[in-house]
């Protein structure tokens, strides 16, 4: 052995590569202590067994491997070996020939183990795949995208949130004009400051950021996104980042539902209380600021109960979101309006002193006055307005809003479609409902109400047809009460339906005692509440107080007004008919404010029509007054009904009525209303007096 070869022997020995000399036949001549560890054989026992008994022959690229050899001398490939103890591992084998001294050929056969490396690239593939499906499997979206942001993988996930195929999502950058994500207040997100393109330059991560993305079909979904910056080793700026975002559509949507419910009127889409309260105290810390002075109103709609009552909540609604809008584009951008609910709507006006107030209930009342058309209706709703003002009535919402609640009802009281101030005076008002709810209720069992009586004149000669009961009551402090005052109370507190019995027993007695001691005949009309007539057995009952007073049924008429009346119309007609047939003469009282269909007027089986005395009121000077009252006489007479006028104060008034033709007249032009001792007096003396007809 020269010194060559000893030093390749040193090598051969201490390889910690297994290395085996082999023949072309098999045959194996050497193998080195790598080679008998690796196949936990001794070298002897290698070399009896020769290279067949070390190769599975069963190996894929066996073939192959040896093919190579042949043609090149050369070889490497992947197969699997065979140890002593007859397992098989998974190996490298490369192969080379040379020619020795002798000529022979010989190859050198070198085995690398893979069993290591095969199960790492196994558990490789393995958590790849397990990668895999969790991604794929993930609710939220993901993509992975490179340093120009163009997207290189994601998941399906993605495809669907971002609305895009595969194919249009691969190469996608956040740049992509076409899909300009927009910020939640609307604005665009130009590329340069997309959280991906920003994580890519500065290196810092993205979280909870929310935006639109406009799909491909047009639609808007809006994701929240978080942005992970992943960095190779050793630098400072990011190579790829991962997004992951999540599709929040619909929860955003509900916020928004949510919170448009928690501050603005359904109806509408005024503020609410809610928000009220919140411009509120900012208008107030204005005020205090600048030393001004601010503005509440109380706006409430006349007899709107009536509109919803006989044309439904439909209408109803719609004339709300009307008034709502009419109120608005009167206002500055500054005030707010707000709904209560119902038909009432709150105001507040910052910087605004009592002229200035004034001047916008005005200019308010006016517009919302004017007629409306909804559907083949037109309606005429007028508002009552209360103002108060701070910080003269009040420092809060709720003291301030209160007081314009009473001032409102003063509007109201006062004759309705107007404004009025608040007053300390007024502050009483709530107390006076209490009061006169206390005062009904012993009223009664301590012979404290009163009727007074009215006539009614034929407008043909002038002679008294009849009389009609008003309700009165006089309270040692609280002076004369206006049945306009205490009959709503008296309805909500029941106490209606003993009183109006009473009032009927009265009516009843009273006239049979005057017919009795010789005045002439004439009918006595006595005004209902719905309530009453809401009783089961109110025909029944009326049946019964008349044979008990022994009053011919025909001498009574009763005064149902057209709201009640057109409240649940198919109701009235049944009652009305039940009257009807025990001869008792029905009216409709206050014609012309409740909104009467002509088809169940038809149906109903009563007597006459009492003119409303608002339309009376400006007949000689308002036009539309004037055409309305004509319609009414029209109509009625084309219907067979009568009509009486009420509320008539001048004889030119009088003289226009005659002209139409109505057939009867009341009002303070003859007579205010008047205990029964004075109506009788009244009586005698119109006997002479009737040629002022
Ligand atoms: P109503 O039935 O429409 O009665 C007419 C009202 O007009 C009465 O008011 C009467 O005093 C008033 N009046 C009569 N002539 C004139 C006039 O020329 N000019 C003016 N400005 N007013 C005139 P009153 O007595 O205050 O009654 C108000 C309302 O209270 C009545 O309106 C009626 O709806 C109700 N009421 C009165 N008495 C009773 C009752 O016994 N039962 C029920 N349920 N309601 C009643
Ligand atoms: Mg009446
Ligand atoms: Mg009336």
């Amino acid at each position: 052995m020269d010194h060559h070869e000893s030093w390749y022997r040193a090598v051969f020995e201490h390889s910690m590569e297994a290395v085996l000399f082999t023949a072309p036949d098999g045959l194996i001549f050497a193998a080195n202590p790598a080679a008998c560890h690796l196949f936990g054989r001794t070298e002897e026992e290698l070399c009896k067994v020769g290279r067949p008994g070390l190769i599975d022959a069963c190996s894929p690229h066996l073939t192959n491997f040896l093919a190579e050899r042949a043609r090149n001398g050369q070889a490497r490939a992947e197969l699997i070996f065979i140890r002593g103890d007859g397992s098989r591992f998974p190996g490298e084998a490369s192969s080379e020939q040379f020619v020795n001294d002798q000529q022979e050929i010989r190859t050198i056969l070198i085995v690398r183990d893979l069993t290591e490396h095969k199960k790492s690239e196994r558990l490789l593939a393995e958590s790849e795949e397990q990668y895999r499906l969790l991604v794929a499997a993930m609710e939220e979206g993901v993509t992975l995208q490179d340093e120009n942001s163009a997207i290189i993988a994601f998941n399906k996930s993605a495809e669907r949130i971002l609305g895009l195929t595969a194919d249009q999502l691969k190469g996608k950058t956040s740049f992509d004009p076409n899909w300009y994500p927009i910020h939640e207040d609307g604005s665009p997100f130009p590329g340069e400051t997309h959280p991906v393109v920003d994580t890519l330059r500065t290196g810092l991560p993205h979280s909870n950021v929310i935006m639109g993305i406009h799909k491909p079909d047009g639609q808007l979904t809006w994701i929240s996104i978080n942005v992970q910056p992943i960095f190779k080793e050793g630098k400072a700026t990011p190579y790829r980042v991962v997004a992951t975002m999540h599709d929040i559509t619909e929860n955003k949507l509900a916020n928004e539902r949510i919170e448009r419910l928690a501050h603005f009127d359904q109806l509408t889409g005024l503020p609410n209380r809610t928000l009220l309260n919140d411009r509120f105290r900012y208008a107030l810390s204005l005020a205090q600021r600048n030393d001004e002075s601010l503005a509440v109103m109380f706006i409430d709609l006349d007899h709107f109960k009536d509109i919803n009552d006989s044309l439904g909540h439909n209408i109803g609604d719609q004339v709300l979101m009307e008034v709502a809008r009419r109120l608005k584009a009167s206002l500055r951008e500054e005030d707010t309006l707000s709904r209560q609910g119902g038909d009432e709507y709150i105001l507040i006006l910052p910087d605004c002193d009592a002229d200035g107030a004034a001047l916008v209930a005005s200019k308010l009342i006016e517009v919302v006055a004017q007629p409306c058309q909804i559907e083949q209706h037109e309606l005429i709703v007028t508002p009552s307005v209360g103002i108060t003002l701070y910080p003269h009535d009040g420092e809060t919402l709720e003291l301030l809003s209160k007081h314009a609640d009473s001032a409102m009802y003063r509007a109201k009281n006062e004759g309705r479609n107007g404004f009025r101030f608040y007053t300390s005076e007024m502050q009483a008002h709530p107390a006076r409902n209490l009061q006169l709810a206390n005062m009904l209720r012993y009223a009664l069992e301590r012979h404290q109400l009163q009727l007074h009586y009215q006539p009614q004149l034929s407008l043909q000669d002038g002679h008294i047809v009849g009389v009609e009961a008003l309700l009165r009551r006089e309270h040692p402090e609280m002076g004369m009460v206006s049945p306009a005052e205490f009959i709503p109370i008296a309805e909500s507190t029941g106490q209606i339906i003993q009183i109006g019995e009473w009032v009927l027993r009265t009516a009843a007695r009273q006239l049979k005692d005057w017919m009795d001691s010789g005045m002439p005949p004439m009918i006595m009309a006595v005004n209902l509440s719905a309530v009453q007539f809401r009783q089961n057995n109110f025909p029944e009952l009326v049946n019964h107080i008349l044979d008990e007073e022994r009053l011919p049924h025909h001498f009574l008429e009763l005064e149902l007004t057209e709201a009640t009346a057109m409240d649940n119309p198919k109701a009235a007609i049944n009652v009305i008919d039940k009257l009807h047939e025990r001869g008792i003469r029905m009216s409709i009282d206050d014609f012309g404010t409740g909104y009467s269909s002509l088809s169940y007027l038809k149906q109903f089986n009563v007597y006459k029509l009492k003119i409303d005395q608002s339309f009376v009121r400006d007949i000689t000077d308002d036009p539309e007054d004037r055409a309305i009252v004509t319609a009414i006489i029209n109509m009625a007479s084309s219907l067979g009904l009568q009509t009486i006028a009420e509320g008539v104060e001048t004889a030119s008034q009088l003289n226009f009525l005659r002209l139409k033709g109505c057939n009867e007249v009341q009002g303070y032009y003859f007579s205010k209303p008047l205990t029964a001792m004075l109506f009788k007096a009244f009586v005698a003396r119109n006997k002479d007096a009737r040629a002022a007809f």
